[in-house]
């Protein structure tokens, strides 16, 4: 087997460097290629809000509000709905409908396997 490699991910957006030196690793927590490039967690969610408030008013908050949370609860599923409301700067009772509709339309799994 060869020996320990150290792998490096680069933000695209920021410069943020992620290294790990254990196999096994495929990326970043968080992070994502999108056109070649990595973006991490941070930026990723900066895009969400970003493309969300295209209207700068109390609609524009509720989509950003709702993008945030769908981000964060197709990204880590298993999540409780306390824990992605801490991670979305809301409250569990904004995440429950959006992770009901999410599965509604088939964009997060059944919720029979756990609750
Ligand atoms: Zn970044």
């Amino acid at each position: 087997m060869a020996s320990t490699e150290t792998r490096e991910w680069t933000c695209a957006d920021c410069g943020v460097v992620a290294r790990f030196d254990r196999p096994g690793v495929e990326k970043p927590d968080g992070w994502a290629k999108d056109g070649g490039q990595w973006r991490c967690l941070g930026c990723r969610r900066e895009k969400v809000i970003t493309d969300a408030m295209t209207t700068p008013d109390d609609a524009g908050r509720a989509a950003t509000r709702h993008a945030i949370a769908e981000f964060e609860l197709l990204r880590d599923p298993d999540a409780s709905d306390g824990q992605v409301a801490k991670r979305a700067k809301t409250s569990p009772a904004i995440i429950r409908p959006i992770r009901a509709e999410l599965r509604a339309s088939g964009r997060l799994p059944d919720p029979d396997a756990t609750d």
